[in-house]
């Protein structure tokens, strides 16, 4: 059997962010402002500042107003929910994310309850959460929304296509259930729990995997031309000589790419997803803050 297609979320990533460009434009031209995102980074958190810098990067090439709220470690509860109720009021302002975690002491459920669940594009507030279940117009958590668009784009239409999801976070494993529902597969959720996890993976048409441990799903667990698509990204210890180890996924993907249709590499397939659908959802909720129809194809 042939090698698996190498799923480019990269590449796919760059177009979504060329389409939003171009309609961010169109929304200037129509609203006469620019769509806003406000991030706000509680902490020194070195890995969160990385995340922080790219989100406001990508805003800017995007044609986004970016609002940076960088708060130092000893922010109070009550000072950082002031900041969160004046971003909601603020009318420049459609996306609203607070960079987690949270040091500690700062209740992150309290901070997410807070945010405007109209300017949650993030998609973690119970509200969107529940929009989602019941299948209204909300926020969709932007890693999961990213994995169905790679998802679709492969496959096309998704119905009746047996989906094994490894994982069942808030933030990634539920609503990637629940999109996959939504387009008509057949879902199981696994999970820690899971009996004969390799079985129950080897019945699938469509793997997601986001777990947090690196290389779990082996080769041999996946049937024959299953696409898959690895959420996961883990730190491998330094390699003699080296400062840094690899980054991997939760897929062992050389063994997969034996016997997969379609699968993403780590890095290069869903991490870069996610800041493209950031941008995606703040447009979308400035076009509905403006009274706007949401640009097709976006
Ligand atoms: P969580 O730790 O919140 O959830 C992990 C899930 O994996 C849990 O549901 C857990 O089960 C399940 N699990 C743990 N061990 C096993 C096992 N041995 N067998 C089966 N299931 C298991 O992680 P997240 O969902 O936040 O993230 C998952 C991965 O995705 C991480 O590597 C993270 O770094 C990455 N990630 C990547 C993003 C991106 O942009 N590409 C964005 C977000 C996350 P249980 O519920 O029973 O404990």
């Amino acid at each position: 059997m042939s090698e698996a297609a190498r799923i480019d979320g990269k590449a796919f990533a760059e177009a979504l962010r060329a389409r939003i460009g171009a309609a961010a434009a169109a929304f200037l031209q129509a609203a006469a402002r620019k769509p806003g995102l406000a991030v706000v980074l509680v902490g020194e958190d070195a890995a969160s500042q990385v995340y922080v810098g790219a989100k406001a990067k990508a805003c800017e090439e995007a044609g986004i107003a970016s609002f940076e709220h960088r708060l130092p470690a000893t922010t109070s509860a009550a000072e950082l929910l002031t900041l969160v109720e004046r971003l909601n009021r603020d009318p420049e302002v459609d996306g609203i994310l607070v960079q987690l975690p949270l040091p500690q002491g700062l209740d992150e459920q309290a901070v997410i309850a807070a945010i405007d669940p109209d300017k949650d594009v993030d998609g973690f507030h119970v509200i969107n959460a529940g929009r989602l279940a019941v299948g209204q117009e909300g926020f969709v958590p932007c890693t999961p929304l990213g994995c169905l668009m790679l998802l679709q784009d492969r496959i096309g239409d998704l119905s009746g296509l047996e989906a094994v999801v490894i994982g069942r976070s808030n933030i990634v494993g539920k609503p990637m259930a629940q999109l996959l529902t939504d387009a008509n597969a057949t879902v199981t959720i696994a999970h820690s729990r899971t009996k004969n996890l390799p079985e129950v993976v080897r019945r699938a048409d469509i793997v997601v995997a986001a777990v947090g441990r690196p290389e779990m799903v082996r080769g041999d667990w996946i049937k024959p031309g299953a696409t898959v698509i690895d959420v996961g990204i883990n730190r491998l210890p330094p390699e003699e000589g080296k400062a840094k180890g690899r980054l991997v996924g939760d897929v062992a993907y050389a063994e997969a790419l034996e016997v997969a249709g379609a699968i993403t590499p780590v890095p290069g397939g869903v991490g870069p997803m996610t800041i493209a659908v950031l941008l995606r959802n703040t447009l979308v909720a400035a076009h509905r803050h403006a009274g706007l129809d949401a640009p097709e194809g976006i």
